[in-house]
């Protein structure tokens, strides 16, 4: 067996090609790379860390672990309708990720990167006694006034939201066995998505002076939506049978309509989190992007969010989960 290659081989031969021709990365031979910016432009920055066993599964492949981390950094840059420049990487590994595991896992960045249009620009390599934990810093640059923040939801705006809901949290059940009796197709689509999030990289930067406010749902739709009304001081409520669910969800929910739960708390969806005025052409924008979009329900005035089921009354939630009595 070859010896390994240790950690500044590693780099040159996994990384360092991540960096190839990227615009400030300088081939990561010096002490830290160069953004430029037109005039005109703000970085954004955002930061996004994964832990063996909290965020993905031990045994995971290296692969969709990398993409994985990259693509929860896109999601928050859509978030704020930027679009994607570069990232630094810092990676804690354990020894028994040996040189094929760093292989594997800079070849899912690789294609990510390809996907994306995103390099790398840096990072750091240690060990650890501990669980993989790697983190992501990702940079994106908007125009100057044309981010999109949490706070600037009014009361009479639509919340929109992207995609399917429920998805990723489904997902981790499936993929940890928890979801007995599921069509096996459908199995394995939920457990793709909680391992691959999708990031609305192309809808996010159209948004910008379009929605009034937006997030991604990293936490669970509730939750995360609860901490966008609070940024705007207004209160949203929405319905429960407008959430626009996959194939695989329904059937789900059409077992155990106690999932539903899940699907409103439940986390690792990456999908945007929105909300516009009535008159803006939401259906327009996501078609010319071919991105579903959906009217979930309306931002008031107050504080926190009612999800309302079918027969308009208000479900018991809490942001974690529905309020047992
Ligand atoms: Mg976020």
């Amino acid at each position: 067996m070859p010896a390994e290659l240790g950690e500044f081989g590693r780099i040159a031969r996994f990384l360092a090609p991540l960096a190839a021709g990227a615009p400030g990365a300088l081939g990561l031979t010096d002490d830290a790379a160069l953004i430029a910016l037109a005039p005109g432009e703000r970085l954004v920055v955002t930061a996004d860390a994964i832990v063996e066993g909290v965020h993905f599964l031990p045994g995971d492949a290296p692969d969709l672990v990398a993409r994985k981390l990259l693509r929860c950094n896109l999601s928050d840059l859509a978030a704020m309708a930027a679009v994607p420049v570069s990232y630094v990487m810092t990676m804690a590994l354990p020894v028994r990720c040996d040189d094929l595991w760093v292989e594997r896992f800079a070849a899912g960045l690789a294609a990510d990167q390809a996907e994306f249009g995103i390099s790398l620009l840096g990072g750091d390599s240690v060990s650890t006694p501990g669980p993989i934990t790697l983190s992501i810093t990702a940079f994106g640059r908007v125009a100057a006034g044309g981010e999109v923040r949490r706070s600037g939801a009014r009361p009479g705006d639509i919340v929109y939201v992207s995609g399917t809901i429920g998805d990723g949290a489904l997902g981790l059940l499936a993929a940890t066995g928890r979801l007995v009796g599921l069509d096996p197709a459908e199995r394995d689509y939920l457990a793709d998505r909680y391992r691959l999030p999708r990031p609305r990289v192309t809808l996010g930067p159209l948004l910008s002076g379009v929605a009034s406010a937006m997030m991604d749902i990293s936490d669970g739709l509730v939750g995360d939506l609860d901490h966008l009304a609070a940024a705007s001081g207004v209160a949203a409520v929405i319905d429960a049978t407008r959430l626009p669910l996959s194939t695989a969800a329904a059937s789900v929910m059409a077992e155990d309509v106690e999932r539903l739960e899940t699907v409103l708390t439940g986390g690792d969806d990456y999908e945007l989190l929105f909300t516009a005025a009535p008159d803006a052409d939401i259906a327009g924008l996501a078609a010319g992007v071919g991105v579903p979009v959906t009217a979930i329900g309306r931002i008031e005035a107050g504080a926190g969010v009612q999800v309302l089921d079918r027969d308009g009354g208000p479900l018991p939630l809490t942001r974690r989960g529905f309020r047992h009595a």
